[in-house]
């Protein structure tokens, strides 16, 4: 399963390519740039699926078509299109973030 976020979170570049474009999540809609938001491609047969095993068992060309979805790193790994990283791998945050997240004295 591929990592959250890998470049920053965002695959824009180093300045070359300004602002990208905003798409919607199809998960909970949320708008989101299209670089950072997790795509997935997936082919969808244009009749019900109860008769589609029927049709291919008899050899029958089943027309498909092709369905984009983009979804908020949130609501991919909510759906586990991609996961967390493990505890070690994790980026090391500095200490004052530490005590204010876990407010150790
Ligand atoms: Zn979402």
């Amino acid at each position: 399963m591929p990592i959250k976020r890998k470049n920053r979170g965002r695959s824009k570049g180093k300045g070359s390519r300004g602002r990208s474009e905003y798409v919607f999540c199809a998960q909970c809609g949320k708008r989101i740039p299209a670089d950072k938001a997790i795509k997935r491609v997936s082919w969808v047969p244009t009749v019900p699926g109860s008769i589609v095993k029927e049709l291919e068992k008899q050899g029958t060309y089943v027309p498909k078509k092709r369905v984009v979805r983009y979804y908020c790193v949130s609501c991919a790994v909510f759906l586990g299109i991609v996961k967390i990283r493990a505890r070690d791998e994790r980026k090391e945050l500095p200490e004052e973030m530490l005590l204010r997240r876990y407010k150790v004295k």
